[in-house]
């Protein structure tokens, strides 16, 4: 079975479907969102605390009741969302390889969106050794259990990491039932916000344990304990736990940009100019497949970004000719998104968002082109895993025929 449509759009969560009403909206005729799970919604659905939505919506929402917004937004502008189907590959430029419960097909698309969203790195992808027992978990894994199919997943429970998606993680476990006996971070400090430290894992006296990595997971059915490297010290030390919750770490659910053969670059998805065009004609991607993991807001504005660039080119067809100058981070900075910077001056909500690897305190970050400096800025402090905004002002004054521009800690 074959079929087409002006755009196909892969990912229903927040990005996909906020970039679909878009276009419907500005008058795209035939706009089809393909999405592998059952419901249409994305990882909202089973995030059940509030806390999405502000910057898109303009009101506080809990996750299944953002998601389920989205979907009836979808479902009134008459989007075709066609559920239980996955994307597997590609037949073809712009046509892409379905599965579903009516069988194998392909779909072709005037346009695509990417918008597959990003995942937690498990255990094995950590390298951490031990044995395979039971109760080794992702936080999506664990909401999934405990919210959509209402499982008891553990009694004592062990959470690998400390950023704002391993305090949610803490809520959860607590939902099930369980008690977070420690959180683990590489870091020296945690990398959330206090409040929301305090309202989930400090009243309830977790400890987080810093500058320390989980080392091995032991247990022979089930998990019985985990062991603790301090790193300063490298002592070691045994936690006895029903379970381990490795949490953040994000990674670009990247295949099918992989397999397109788009140009990836160091976010790990595709590289993306300000218009979120990938460097395949007519192909654009946005969310967090471009930008791992920012909230589900962001993800939803940079949808309806995707969504005026696409409609833009199925009214013209024309395409950046010239590559796009692109923007290189240098270390400890670790990614900036978009990546690029080709014909147009605005990345969605007129900023950038970039990652540091390391704890830096008092920073002076540097924008350059070549012996120009572009932009210069003083930060408090770079948290890893946490989102840092870049005022893109300055793009409009990058010489679009000049060499690579580079973003810099100069000063800590
Ligand atoms: C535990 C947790 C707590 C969070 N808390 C908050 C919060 O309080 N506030 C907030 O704003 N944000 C929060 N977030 C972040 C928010 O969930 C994300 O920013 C948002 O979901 C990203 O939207 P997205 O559309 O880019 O990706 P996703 O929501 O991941 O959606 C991608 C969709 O693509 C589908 N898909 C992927 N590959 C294929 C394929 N090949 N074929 C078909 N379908 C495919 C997936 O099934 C999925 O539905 C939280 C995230 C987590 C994990």
């Amino acid at each position: 079975m074959s079929d087409d449509a002006d755009v196909v759009i892969v990912g229903g969560g927040p990005s996909g479907l906020a970039a679909a009403i878009e276009l419907r909206r500005r008058g795209v005729a035939r706009v089809v969102v393909l999405e592998r799970e059952p419901h249409a919604g994305g990882i909202p659905r089973h995030t059940r605390h509030l806390g999405f939505g502000l910057r898109d919506l303009g009101r506080v929402l809990s996750g299944p009741a953002y998601a389920a917004r989205y979907a009836r937004q979808a479902y009134v502008a008459s989007v075709d969302v066609r559920t239980e189907t996955s994307v597997t590959g590609w037949d073809g430029p712009r046509t892409l390889a379905v599965t579903a419960p009516s069988g194998r097909g392909s779909i072709r698309g005037t346009a695509i969106l990417l918008a597959t969203g990003c995942r937690e790195r498990p255990r094995a992808a950590r390298l951490v050794p031990g044995t395979r027992p039971l109760g080794v978990l992702t936080t999506g894994a664990l909401q999934q259990l405990v919210y959509l199919e209402r499982q008891r997943v553990a009694r004592r429970a062990v959470v690998v990491g400390a950023e704002h998606v391993s305090f949610s993680a803490v809520l959860t476990l607590a939902h099930g039932g369980a008690t977070t006996v420690a959180m683990v971070t590489e870091q020296p400090r945690h990398q959330s916000h206090g409040a929301l430290v305090w309202a989930t894992a400090g009243w309830r006296g977790v400890p987080i344990l810093t500058d320390a990595a989980v080392t091995r997971v032991l247990g022979r059915r089930r998990v019985e304990a985990v062991e603790v490297t301090d790193l300063t010290s490298g002592a070691t030390n045994t936690i006895a736990c029903d379970a381990v919750v490795f949490t953040g770490d994000w990674i670009p659910d990247h295949e099918l940009a992989r397999t397109g053969g788009l140009m990836l670059d160091a976010t790990r998805g595709p590289r993306i100019d300000l218009a979120l065009r990938t460097s395949e004609r007519g192909v654009f991607a946005a969310g967090n497949l471009v930008h791992a993991a920012e909230a589900g807001d962001v993800a939803a504005l940079s949808g309806r970004h995707a969504a005026r660039s696409v409609q833009a080119f199925l009214g013209a067809d024309v395409w950046p000719a010239a590559p796009p100058v692109p923007i290189v981070c240098r270390p400890p900075l670790r990614w900036i998104s978009p990546g690029a910077i080709g014909v147009d001056d605005r990345p969605p909500r007129d900023r950038f968002v970039l990652r540091v690897a390391t704890l830096v305190e008092d920073a002076r970050l540097e924008v350059r082109q070549g012996e120009k400096v572009l932009w210069r800025a003083r930060r408090r402090a770079l948290v890893p895993a946490r989102s840092i905004g870049l005022d893109a002002a300055w793009v409009r004054t990058v010489d679009r025929d000049g060499p690579e521009v580079t973003v810099a800690i100069v000063d800590a």
